[in-house]
C-alpha cells in the first residue's frame, strides 16, 4: 500500500521527524511513501501554516537522504513532494517556487477562500456567517481552477469543504461532475485522503459519488493519510482501498520525478 501525503514537524503544526515517519511507514508495511510538507506561502500571507522559507532546502535534502537510506535497506520507497496552496492571485510565486525544487510530486490544495483558511479549526466561527450552498459552489469553483492550472500533479482532499460538517441542502452532483471534468482536463490525479475519517466530516475526502465521477472520466487516483503525527502513517489505508474499488478503480498511481506510474490496488 502507498501513502503519498505526510507532514513533519517542519510545518509547525505536525509532530515527528522524517526518520520517525519512515520508521512508522516500515512498521505499517507500506511500499511507498511521499513526504508533502506545506510549501511556504508568499509574503503577506500567514506564515504559520507552512515550513519557513529557509527550511525548504533542508527539508528536501533530509527527505532525499532518508530515501537513499531506505533504498539501501530495501522494502520501502521514500519520495519527496510538497503540498502547495492554490492561490489564484499568486500564480507566478507558486510556479517559480515549485520550479526551483527537485520534487517527485506536488499536491494542490484549496485551503483558502480569499483570505479565509476555511479548514483551520481556529476560524470555524466564520461558517456561521456564510451560506453553505454558496460556500460549496465557491469552493468547487476554486477547486476547478486549481485543477486546470497545471501547477499540481494531484488535487488533495477534494471535498475538504465538508471537514467541519457543513453540507449543502441537495446532493451536489453537478459540482462533483465539474470537479472531475476539471481534473481530467488539467491532467491531474485525485487524492483519496483518509484524514476526513479523523475529522467531524467522519468520511474520506472525496465522497464516493465524487470519486466515481473521477473514475468515469479516467482521472487517476492516489492515496494519502495526511499524517501530522507518525502514528497516522497509513491510517485508513484499507478504507481508502475499499472506496477506490467501490468507485471502480483497479489501480492507483505513484509520482516519481513528477511522472505518474501505475500500481495495482
Ligand atoms: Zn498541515
Ligand atoms: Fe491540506
Ligand atoms: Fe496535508
Ligand atoms: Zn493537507
Amino acid at each position: 500500500m502507498i501513502d503519498l501525503h505526510l507532514h513533519t514537524s517542519r510545518c509547525g503544526h505536525a509532530t515527528g521527524t522524517v526518520a520517525d515517519y519512515v520508521d512508522a511507514a516500515r512498521a505499517a508495511g507500506l511500499a511507498t511513501v511521499c513526504f508533502t510538507d506545506h510549501l511556504p506561502l508568499p509574503e503577506g500571507w500567514p506564515q504559520h501554516y507552512s515550513m519557513a522559507r529557509e527550511e525548504v532546502a533542508a527539508y528536501v535534502s533530509d527527505v532525499r537522504a532518508a530515501a537513499r537510506d531506505a533504498a539501501a535497506v530495501g522494502g520501502l520507497e521514500v519520495l519527496c513532494g510538497v503540498e502547495a496552496d492554490w492561490l489564484p492571485t499568486c500564480r507566478p510565486y507558486t510556479r517559480d517556487t515549485l520550479a526551483a525544487l527537485d520534487l517527485d510530486m506536488v499536491l494542490g490544495s484549496v485551503h483558502f477562500l480569499d483570505d479565509w483558511a476555511f479548514d483551520d479549526p481556529d476560524l470555524i466561527e466564520r461558517y456561521r456567517s456564510v451560506d453553505t450552498d454558496a460556500l460549496w459552489e465557491r469552493y468547487f469553483d476554486e477547486f476547478a481552477d486549481a485543477a486546470r492550472s497545471r501547477q499540481f500533479d494531484v488535487m488533495a482532499h477534494p471535498d475538504l469543504v465538508k471537514k467541519f460538517g457543513a453540507r449543502p441542502s441537495v446532493e451536489p452532483s453537478s459540482l462533483y461532475e465539474q470537479a472531475a471534468e476539471a481534473m481530467a482536463e488539467g491532467g491531474c490525479a485525485v487524492e483519496v485522503n483518509t484524514a476526513g475519517l479523523r475529522k467531524p466530516a467522519a468520511e474520506i475526502y472525496p465522497s464516493l459519488p465524487l470519486l466515481a465521477a473521477c473514475r468515469r472520466r479516467g482521472v487517476p487516483a492516489t492515496i494519502g493519510s495526511d499524517a501530522h503525527d507518525p502514528g497516522e502513517v497509513g491510517a485508513g489505508g484499507a478504507s481508502a482501498r475499499a472506496l477506490l474499488l467501490e468507485a471502480g478503480y483497479r489501480s492507483v498511481v505513484v509520482f516519481r520525478g513528477r511522472r505518474a506510474e501505475e500500481v495495482a490496488l
